[in-house]
């Protein structure tokens, strides 16, 4: 197997007569946090269970590990970990049984699960409640189990479906924190099911953004933000006539890197945040009738809002 973890290609699946998703493509790199992120009802939860093989798709294909998960062995799986939203934690039992439970499930040898359930029950800060109910825990405790939970195998690739909806900002917290040092100190791939915009832009590294089971948007988390340093501006003028002579101006900068003019206005990038002032001269200079300039933030936010609402404004007509 290559570099990707997860290669899906033109994967089409149709549910009670509607298109749940439509020619989704994509690949997941080796050792990523990688996000899946949309709104409710567009496909995310239907293309992780095509990708656990708990169904097929309609046309396409995916791949796990370099495999069709519908025909993977015992033993193949055992390099995949989930956890789904509802994480399935069995309250009668101990945190301690209901990892055991798992292992077993997984056909861990007798002799390696003590200490494996141990080192996983730590690796979560719950050893302390090994023998305690998970009845008595709170969700962020019992979300913690899961994961250790998913992990009891060694899974090269963990599956986490919405991993901090509704936990307290503590909980929320570690359990970020705790998916960055898996990827990061164990190289182990992470893919996130989620809605929420500042965790995948915190943790993600490159997303995939649905709508209505089609891909709006895909990429590296840094350049679909593009970097910090660069600075982009909406300048508005006075009078529409000047775009043309903005126009030729901006071609001739060498510290303009990319520009359009949308909407009535001009949104210029430049190389850095200096460059602002430079650009504000030349433009004084140049007799361009600015009526306003303002900066735009380059946020995950920003970003997901314009392709939603870019979306419900085509719906309406
Ligand atoms: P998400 O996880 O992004 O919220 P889902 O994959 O759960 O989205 O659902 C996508 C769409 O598919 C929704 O409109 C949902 O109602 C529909 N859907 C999901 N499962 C079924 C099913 N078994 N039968 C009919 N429609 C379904």
């Amino acid at each position: 197997m290559e570099n990707n973890i997860i290669e899906v290609s033109n994967v089409t699946k149709v549910l009670g007569g509607h298109a749940v998703l439509s020619d989704i493509n994509f690949q997941v790199p080796k050792g990523l946090v990688f996000g899946i992120l949309g709104p409710n009802g567009s496909g995310k939860t239907t293309l992780l269970r095509i990708l656990l093989g708990l169904i097929t798709p309609d046309t396409g294909e995916v791949k796990v590990l370099g495999q069709n998960p519908v025909s993977m062995t015992r033993e193949d799986k055992n390099g995949i970990g989930f956890v789904l939203e509802d994480h399935g934690v069995n309250e009668r039992l101990t945190a301690y049984q209901n990892i055991d439970f798992f292992a077993q499930v997984y056909g861990l040898a007798k002799e390696k699960r003590r200490a494996r359930i141990l080192e996983m029950l730590d690796k979560v800060d719950l050893s302390a409640y090994i023998k305690k109910p998970v009845g008595t825990f709170s969700k962020g405790m019992k979300q913690r189990l899961s994961l250790a939970r998913a992990l009891i195998h060694e899974p090269r690739i963990l599956f986490l479906d919405e991993p901090t909806s509704n936990l307290d900002p503590e909980g929320t917290v570690y359990i970020r924190n705790l998916i960055l040092k898996l990827s990061s100190e164990e190289g182990i791939t992470i893919y996130i099911n989620s809605h929420d915009l500042d965790e995948v832009e915190r943790i993600c590294t490159r997303i995939v953004i649905m709508k209505h089971g089609n891909i709006m948007l895909q990429g590296a988390m840094a350049d679909l933000l593009r970097p910090n340093n660069q600075t982009t501006l909406e300048v508005k003028l006075e009078e529409s006539e000047a775009f043309p002579k903005l126009v030729n101006l901006l071609n001739t900068l060498s510290f303009v890197t990319h520009f359009k003019i949308e909407k009535g206005a001009a949104f210029i990038e430049l190389i850095d945040d200096s460059s602002r002032l430079t650009l504000f001269n030349t433009l004084a200079q140049n007799s361009i009738p600015i009526k306003e300039i303002t900066q735009i933030k380059n946020s995950l936010e920003d970003l997901y809002i314009s392709i939603v609402k870019e979306e419900e404004h085509h719906e309406v007509q």
